[in-house]
């Protein structure tokens, strides 16, 4: 199949070359993100392969449709960035790799909750520059820390059994139970206002959805406990950002870790080094001494590349061979 492959980085040419080799389909590949102004590179494909900040709104697809593209295969879980609701109007179908490596983005949400908690990256620097001094760095246990999960899907999952070997108390909210969590993880259900009071940390492990778009606001962290630590790997808007800085400014906010960020197609996965920086919330988080920002790489080791690949090439050839697809993305 014709593959116009947008948003390519050098890796995912590298990943998905290799895996192509089973496939042998034809796949171009452009740097640019997928949006109105770069939608005509599509032109004469059948199928337009995306990842999270590719823009595929109702006016891109009538676009597409128009010009023959009749598959969008998702190199993704997350769908928010897909009218879906237009893309079945057109007769779009729509892929996407609902799992790929839990693991990978679980293991991130931990790694910033510790790196957080003792501090690494201001021990990093201070010892690089010669500063011994421990001041400022006092961290806390994690072993009986309530820990409040939101969304217990694959990857709430998984972190749910990483802190269980750490001790603690694990609280979840989800609208359905996982039981896995609730049998074998020892996870305990409570509603969402519960588990904002109760949670030493809260990490956001739900999709975006219009219901679910900062979830994290004013009035939810009011209802935290003083000093919370919130950690976010799932979807950037599920966080109010402009609230977030108040959080931190009080104090009640007492860490934040984002691998996400509500505004970050027009920031990440790019080198700024050189470029103005214009977002001023962006900006302002990142001058907080308790805050640490990462740029989507949640997801980012090597076997949920790979996985990635495989699967998203597994549902181009299922669609061109006219199966069921499997990992189809359909409006509710
Ligand atoms: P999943 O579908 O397995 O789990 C999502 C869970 O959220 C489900 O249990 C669902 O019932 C629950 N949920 C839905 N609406 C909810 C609500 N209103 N309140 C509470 N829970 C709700 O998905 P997953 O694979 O665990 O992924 C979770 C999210 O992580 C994805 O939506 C995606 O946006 C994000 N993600 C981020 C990265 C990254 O690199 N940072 C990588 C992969 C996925």
């Amino acid at each position: 199949m014709k593959i116009a492959f947008f948003s390519t980085k050098p890796y995912d040419k590298k990943f998905f070359d290799i895996a192509n080799e089973k496939f042998g389909h034809e796949i171009t590949y452009f740097e640019s993100r997928l949006r109105r102004e770069t939608l005509k590179l599509a032109e004469g494909f059948d199928c337009a392969c995306v990842f999270v900040n590719d823009r595929v709104d109702a006016s891109v697809l009538i676009a597409l449709a128009a010009q023959g593209t009749r598959l969008i295969a998702l190199r993704c879980a997350g769908f928010n960035n897909v009218d879906i609701h237009s893309a079945k109007e057109l007769g779009i179908s729509v892929v996407r790799v609902p799992a790929y490596s839990p693991y990978a983005v679980a293991e991130h949400t931990v790694g910033l909750m510790l790196a957080l908690n003792r501090k690494v990256y201001w021990a990093h620097s201070r010892v690089r520059e010669g500063n011994f001094s421990l001041d400022g760095l006092l961290g806390f246990d994690m072993r009986s820390r309530t820990v409040g999960l939101i969304g217990t899907g694959k990857i709430g999952e998984c972190v749910a059994s990483i802190l269980r070997g750490f001790g603690c108390t694990i609280l979840a909210y989800d609208k359905f139970k996982n039981p896995v969590c609730e049998e074998k993880l020892g996870v305990k259900y409570v509603s969402l206002d519960e588990l904002f009071a109760q949670s030493d940390i809260i990490s956001l492990h739900c999709p975006l959805l219009a219901g679910t778009r900062h979830l994290i606001n004013l009035d939810a962290i009011a209802k935290m406990k003083k000093g919370v630590m919130i950690i976010n790997t799932s979807r950037g808007a599920l966080i109010d950002s402009k609230a977030a800085i108040e959080g931190l400014k009080s104090e009640k906010i007492g860490y934040l870790g984002i691998d996400v960020y509500e505004e970050e197609e027009e920031l990440f996965f790019e080198d700024k080094t050189f470029e103005i920086r214009t977002d001023d919330v962006f900006a302002r988080l990142t001058t907080f001494p308790n805050v640490v920002i990462t740029g989507h790489q949640a997801y980012f080791t090597e076997e949920a590349v790979s996985a990635i690949a495989k699967t998203t090439l597994e549902n181009i050839t299922a669609y061109e061979k006219g199966e069921n697809l499997v990992n189809a993305v359909m409006p509710d």
